[in-house]
């Protein structure tokens, strides 16, 4: 046993898994030792300013005193307890929070541990909908380039390339796809965009439990930022045949895009709702599952008489005080102006970045930026080359991207661009 304070890398690397990492062959890891405000500090003491909010959660930066505050609180108080049977109140208080804050059809809260599950929970919710009514529905319509997940249900319905779905084969369900939205969020809308989902819609809707779709921005299955048009389309087909909506928030929820929710860009409301990630502010892993009164009441009016799930960690007090706490501080600071501010900088520095070679295309809304590139990038390369310029950027693919969080200064979020600029040049 090593008898340093330093972290054990080479540890890590002989015999922990990271995410979509190979063990043979791993990519360098960077220890971090601690994180405030918008720096993650290394253990050579270097700061990088914080370009990915820890994946779409840490929007209100890390460290954070009315958090620490919320979850040192609540650990006096109890860590946990069952949720069969129990219930406390920051369960309570933070689902009072949600319900008042997502749209208004959605009455009913199912807390969940992840973004994975709550997406289980979603399309569970949908079959059984469609049992109690005693028709068999057992097929969910999506887009290409969705990600959802990486649990089974949550990845049957992710872009079957990007999840490798020929890797599961045989055991992995097979749902429909149609083409991804095409015309961007900020340019004109063009039906035929629209055709392909209708076709497919069309055909299959009778065997259709329900629609899954990432809003208005498609998160890890290429960061597309698309028409809000395409989601109306949708609200209206599923109104029509009375197949259900679900709306997958994980990625967007809690200011991202500029609005509180990405679905509110399209003044539509989902009959299911899952939402997670910046749910506790970067703090804990807890999502949600929101769904309407008519939906739970015909998916508990079944057989079964009750919906089918209940996992052991369900509504974790710690997590659902600093959640609660996440949601009070959006309520009250200035993060819809300070998204504001970080969507006018990237619509101020990005078009530039077009003129580059390397650059095939950029897009933006509210505080997401993206920078697509003609090659992929060589991440250990990359990530390395971020690190020295004293920025925390982790690229994938062919795509840079930044989602800071909210709090970052527009000197800061120049630096971050600056970083890439220098890079691509
Ligand atoms: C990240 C993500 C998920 C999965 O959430 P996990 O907490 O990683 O399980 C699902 N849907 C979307 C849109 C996401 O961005």
């Amino acid at each position: 046993m090593q008898k340093t304070n330093k972290i054990d890398v080479l540890f890590d690397q002989n015999h922990i898994w990271h995410p979509y990492t190979s063990t043979e062959n791993p990519l360098p890891c960077y220890p971090v030792t601690k994180a405030e405000g918008v720096y993650l500090e290394l253990e050579d003491g270097r700061r990088l300013i914080d370009g990915m909010s820890s994946w779409w959660a840490a929007i209100h930066g890390y460290n954070h005193p009315a958090l620490n505050h919320a979850i040192t609180n609540q650990l006096n108080q109890m860590s946990h307890v069952m949720f069969g049977g129990i219930t406390h109140r920051p369960a309570v208080d933070l689902c009072k929070k949600l319900i008042a804050i997502t749209p208004p059809s959605l009455q009913r809260v199912f807390l969940a541990d992840s973004g994975s599950v709550a997406v289980e929970v979603a399309l569970k919710m949908a079959l059984q909908y469609w049992h109690t009514k005693g028709e068999i529905r057992s097929k969910f319509l999506t887009v290409q380039h969705g990600s959802h997940g990486d649990t089974f249900a949550a990845m049957s319905v992710t872009d079957p390339n990007n999840s490798m779905h020929q890797l599961y084969k045989g055991f992995l369900p097979e749902h429909i796809f149609a083409k991804s939205p095409e015309i961007g969020f900020f340019e004109n809308w063009d039906e035929a965009d629209f055709c392909d989902f209708h076709q497919q819609f069309s055909a299959h809707h009778q065997e259709i439990a329900a629609v899954i779709i990432e809003p208005i921005v498609q998160g890890a299955g290429g960061m597309r930022i698309y028409h809000p048009m395409f989601l109306k389309r949708i609200r209206e087909l599923c109104d029509e045949f009375g197949v259900l909506l679900i709306i997958d928030e994980i990625a967007t929820g809690f200011g991202r895009t500029g609005k509180r929710f990405a679905c509110e860009h399209a003044n539509i409301e989902p009959d299911i709702m899952c939402v997670g990630k910046a749910l506790t502010g970067g703090y804990m892993t807890l999502s949600a599952t929101l769904t309407t009164e008519h939906v739970a009441k015909t998916v508990c009016e079944g057989e079964a008489g009750c919906f089918m799930h209940g996992p052991t960690f369900m509504g974790n007090p710690l997590a659902c005080a600093v959640a609660e706490a996440s949601l009070a501080l959006l309520e009250q600071d200035h993060s819809q102006q300070q998204v504001k501010e970080i969507e006018n900088i990237f619509a101020d520095r990005l078009p530039t970045l077009r003129t580059y070679p390397a650059v095939k295309t950029v897009r933006w809304l509210g505080a997401i930026g993206v920078i697509e590139l003609h090659e992929p990038v060589d991440l250990a390369k990359i990530q390395q080359q971020f690190v020295e310029q004293g920025v925390w950027i982790r690229p994938f693919g062919r795509l840079i991207y930044l989602m800071p969080p909210f709090i970052i200064q527009p000197s800061q979020l120049h630096h971050l661009i600056q970083a890439i600029i220098n890079i691509i040049r």
